[in-house]
């Protein structure tokens, strides 16, 4: 009786475990788990008895039930969800409304929604689609939003805009192109009106005095000389790694990985690194945008635009640009199409497990299949980089890079096997629906031996995943604040192969920021030749106390970190001493009156020119003079001290605005 009881027991603790951290109530994984949980009890506490950790084994016995079919949510219809062109005239409809009333911001989002529900059918694309570009282009003419008008015009004709309508796109596609000064293209927009004009549904005086209109102004632009060019310069460049490391492309050769056998692989600077110095760019070989921010941002670089274009496939993904849309019809968009809406029902709240998905529909079969050898269990070294011959190179993009990150799979506990094992299933039964598995998907409920394989590296990835994955994030800002008053928010995940060798701090080297999907590192301190170069992986020191900082680094990273801030127990930013005058005397690095008056007075005369070109939203001037601050606090005050953290939030800004992913919302 006993026995029953604590089996009773265990069944509860699958409950609390996936109300803590796996699902939430909303998604139907968590009911199915639930149902498979209590529909098969017997079979699942023989198999925690065996405690049997191996994926295959789980995934094999698991995918019996048929609870793991998913049926009932994968056959099921999502008609809200399909492209429907009685739904796009409506949304249209009700756009033309609201520019009528002069709601741009309204029209925008209502036209914007028309594009994601058009039909897309080649070719010609469709009326509707050709219909919504052409109403929004008109919104970004009255926005200013030039290249955006231009793109919608263009992709306007793309989807087949009726050719008696044609003249009125180039009209005012050439006026567009006037607004921007780039006149010769101006010129033959208002002749390619003109020669449209014939096939016009329009009264003939009308016509006649409309090809007057045109010629006039074509002759009005003779004289005018073209002075676009310079809009490309204008535009910030992206910044670069001058020197990459030969060995590891995304790191700086300021930067090397290093091995240690009780430390594993981790980061140290070649030589002095200046403050503010770029340290690592790494481009993820595999990135996810969250479910909330899809649909909004584009899918593949996770930019926000405007006006951004529809997925051809389905309703709940839109893309930037036409390169985007490309880029991701030729890799993963295709197959998850084919289930994104069961996918973003699920509840899961570890966004992170996308992340395996993503690794798998972004390849074709034949690929895993090619590299079926490399990928195998025994493969797997959490030393892979530093233990290669001497002219390795560590790519970002090599799967192999991807496969030999740490999962801590022996570390997982058997309830966790179990449930990854299951959401694995899932990822399963949607690639099946989308037929990725081709003559090698199995006729009945039990995997063939390419699914588990398969399989098998989801589970895989999805440890990975846990242990390091990254938030992408752009800062947000309401109206017309100051961009220092922004807050980043996530928008979505990334693996970062490289950027992972870098071990934890909670008083990090680098500061990271997002350009897309791809991260940047910069020194957020001097460095001297033989430091480690840390990163932060959860929370930094001045923002959590030890106390919780240490817990989630143990359960989930299964280490205890050793930083200074760790050991010496700094407090956090508000209880850090705030002036000169709260400072210990045995922090201070100075005794001498004189020469403490002297820094005292650089740190504020420095700190307040900072702050005033913050103001004035003078970044780069302003991210000039940190590395003058900065020095001056180090030969004044031994660290922690709110001066620091102050120093390093406002550099971070400075840099992110310059740089990084970042919106500004109109009120
Ligand atoms: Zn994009
Ligand atoms: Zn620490």
């Amino acid at each position: 009786m006993m026995e029953v009881c604590d089996r009773d027991l265990d069944k509860f603790d699958v409950a609390d475990m996936l109300n803590d951290e796996l699902g939430d109530a909303s998604g139907f994984l968590e009911i199915s788990y639930r149902e498979l949980c209590s529909n098969h009890a017997q079979e699942m506490i023989e198999l925690q008895d065996r405690d049997d950790s191996d994926t295959e084994t789980l995934l094999n016995f698991m995918s019996r039930f048929p609870e793991t079919q998913f049926l009932q949510y994968l056959n099921a219809e999502a008609p809200v969800l399909r492209k429907n062109a009685t739904r796009a005239q409506q949304l249209r409809d009700q756009g033309n409304k609201a520019y009528e009333k002069a709601n741009n911001t309204m029209a925008l989002h209502l036209y914007t929604q028309s594009v994601r529900f058009s039909p897309y059918q080649q070719p010609g694309l469709g009326v509707e689609l050709a219909l919504a570009y052409a109403n929004r282009s008109a919104v970004l003419v009255q926005a200013k939003e030039w290249r955006l008008a231009l793109q919608d015009i263009d992709l306007s004709f793309s989807a087949g805009y009726s050719s008696d309508l044609h003249y009125k796109l180039l009209e005012r596609k050439a006026k567009i192109l006037m607004e921007m000064k780039d006149f010769e293209s101006a010129k033959n927009s208002f002749q390619d009106c003109i020669s449209s004009l014939p096939s016009a549904k329009l009264e003939e005086d009308k016509r006649e005095n409309l090809k007057l209109t045109l010629t006039n102004l074509i002759n009005s632009l003779q004289d005018k000389k073209d002075q676009s060019p310079s809009d490309k310069s204008k535009k910030s460049a992206f910044p670069n790694l001058s020197s990459p490391n030969p060995k590891f492309p995304a790191l700086s050769s300021s930067v090397d990985i290093k091995f240690g056998s009780s430390t594993g692989r981790f980061a140290v600077a070649t030589r002095d690194i200046a403050l503010g110095e770029l340290v690592c760019v790494e481009h993820p070989p595999v990135a996810f945008l969250h479910e909330e921010t899809s649909g909004i941002n584009c899918s593949n670089c996770f930019r926000l635009s405007l006006a951004p274009l529809p997925s051809p496939t389905c309703t709940q993904t839109v893309f930037c640009s036409t390169i985007c849309q490309d880029q991701a019809m030729a890799s993963y968009h295709v197959v998850e199409s084919k289930f994104m809406d069961v996918l973003f029902q699920n509840g899961l709240k570890k966004k992170e497990w996308f992340l395996a998905l993503r690794a798998i529909t972004q390849k074709p079969l034949q690929f895993f299949l090619d590299i079926r050898e490399r990928l195998s269990k025994d493969q797997h070294n959490i030393n892979f980089g530093v233990t290669e011959e001497k002219d390795f190179v560590y790519n970002s993009s090599d799967y192999n890079s991807l496969y030999n990150l740490v999962g801590h799979h022996e570390q997982w506990d058997f309830q966790s096997h179990a449930y990854k094992a299951f959401f694995a299933l899932f990822f399963i039964r949607c690639l099946q629906k989308s037929k990725f598995f081709l003559q090698h998907q199995s006729p009945n409920q039990s995997l063939g031996p390419v699914e588990l394989y398969i399989g098998r590296l989801i589970v895989h990835l999805m440890e990975v995943a846990t242990m390091n994955a990254h938030e992408i994030g752009q800062l947000e800002l309401s109206g017309s604040d100051n961009w220092l008053l922004g807050n980043t928010t996530s928008v979505g995940c990334a693996l970062e192969p490289t950027l992972v060798l870098l071990n934890h701090s909670c008083d990090p080297a680098v500061y990271r920021l997002n350009i897309g999907t791809s991260t940047y590192c910069f020194a957020c301190r001097p460095l001297s030749a033989g430091d480690e170069v840390t990163n932060c992986y959860t929370y930094s020191y001045d923002v959590t106390p030890k106390i919780e900082r240490a817990p989630p680094l143990l359960t989930k990273y299964k280490f205890q970190c050793m930083c200074v801030a760790c050991k010496e127990n700094w407090p956090v930013s508000s209880f850090l001493p705030k002036a000169f005058n709260d400072v210990e005397p045995n922090k201070l690095k100075i005794s001498d009156p004189s020469s403490l008056q002297q820094k005292m007075a650089i740190i504020q005369q420095v700190g307040a020119k900072i702050h005033r070109l913050q103001q004035e939203e003078d970044y780069d001037s302003a991210m000039g003079l940190y590395s003058q601050f900065y020095n001056a606090l180090h030969d004044l005050i031994v660290p922690p001290h709110q001066f620091y953290v102050i120093a390093r939030r406002s550099y971070a800004t400075c840099l992110w605005v310059k740089h990084g992913n970042k919106v500004r919302r109109k009120n």
